[in-house]
């Protein structure tokens, strides 16, 4: 096989990762994004109130390459190092990590990949009525329970996909004009950061936090208005001025793969942070890994 069309679901850190390494190695990309911008659950929240990551709120590096990118983008202007605990921080906020990455690749915003179909031309991705392709090589990135809808039918084991347990979250973004008073309740969250007590961020009185997922789970379902009111009540805080609840359904992996990517039919690759773990660097090392098996497939090492 000689140099391939390749489509990216997914333009988060790991989707973008691989995107950046296969394109860097002279194939032709295409990503895809049903979000408005790229990042992923590496997100960020503008407000009139002011700005909110209301997803990952740091990275904190285990592997040699990720680090290696992290310093990178440090250079690039879109993260900064925060030494005590050795993580990093998007600039200005978490969203614009991955900015750099994205810089030159072909991606597209706002298209929500509903259909994945091959042929003996290869594979077509369907959004809508539009359709891409066709492509030599599909690399999934979406969360597993997504990733089972849309191509469990392709995959060698797809049963595996299915063990992947993905914990869901409810994020609170709150504002007030000054430092409230609160009590929150330990059964409800699991982690509470003032906007202040970040590095590069605006010094004022906002709230991210983020609910437990067994406390979720029994209230996944509910409206946003509501979600937002009950962990008000559940922080004992005076109203804010501003309140606004996100509702991740697969925040992270309580129950990984356990191995870096899924294959399936010729061609198709499905990974991101829950193959490895819960964080930022699994996702990394999962794109990586399927970044170098899609070259390895293109270009085989003579034996
Ligand atoms: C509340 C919260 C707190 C967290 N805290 C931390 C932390 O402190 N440290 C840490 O390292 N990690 C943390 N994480 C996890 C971290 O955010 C993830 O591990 C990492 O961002 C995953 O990257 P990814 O590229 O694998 O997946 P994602 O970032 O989820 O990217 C997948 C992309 O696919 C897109 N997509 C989905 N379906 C489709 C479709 N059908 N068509 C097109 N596009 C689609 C989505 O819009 C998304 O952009 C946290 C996550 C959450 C939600």
């Amino acid at each position: 096989m000689g140099k391939t069309d390749i489509a990216v679901i997914g333009a988060g850190l790991a989707g973008l990762s691989a995107a950046r390494q296969l394109a860097e190695a002279g194939h032709a990309v295409n990503v895809f994004d049903k979000g408005r911008s790229v990042g992923g659950r590496l997100a960020t929240r503008h407000t009139d109130a002011g700005d909110f990551d209301h997803g990952a709120l740091e990275v904190h590096p285990k592997s040699d390459g990720f680090r290696k990118l992290c310093g990178q983008l440090v250079q690039a202007g879109s993260a900064i190092e925060m030494t005590k605990s050795r993580s990093f921080v998007g600039k200005p906020g978490m969203s614009d990590f991955v900015k750099p990455i994205a810089m030159g690749l072909d991606v597209r915003t706002e298209v929500r990949i509903d259909k994945v179909q091959r042929d003996a031309d290869g594979w077509w991705l369907s959004a809508g009525d539009e359709t891409f392709g066709p492509f030599a090589t599909v690399i999934s990135t979406i969360p597993a329970p997504q990733a089972a809808e849309l191509l469990g039918e392709y995959l060698d084991d797809a049963g595996a996909l299915n063990r992947v347990e993905m914990a869901p979250v409810w994020t609170l973004m709150a504002a007030w004009d000054q430092l409230p008073m609160i009590l929150p309740d330990p059964n409800v969250f699991s982690r509470l950061t003032w906007s202040s007590d970040r590095p590069g961020r605006e010094d004022k009185p906002l709230l991210v936090a983020h609910s437990r997922p067994e406390w979720t789970r029994a209230q996944l379902e509910i409206e946003r208005v509501d979600a937002s009111a009950r962990l008000i009540a559940a922080l004992s805080a005076p109203e804010p001025l501003f309140a606004e609840a996100h509702r991740w359904r697969f925040a992270w992996a309580e129950e990984p793969l356990g191995r870096p990517f899924l294959t399936g039919a010729d061609g198709l690759f499905v990974g991101g942070d829950w193959t490895l773990g819960d964080t930022a660097d699994h996702a990394w090392q999962s794109a990586n890994a399927m970044a170098r098996a899609v070259m390895e497939q293109s270009f085989p090492k003579a034996v």
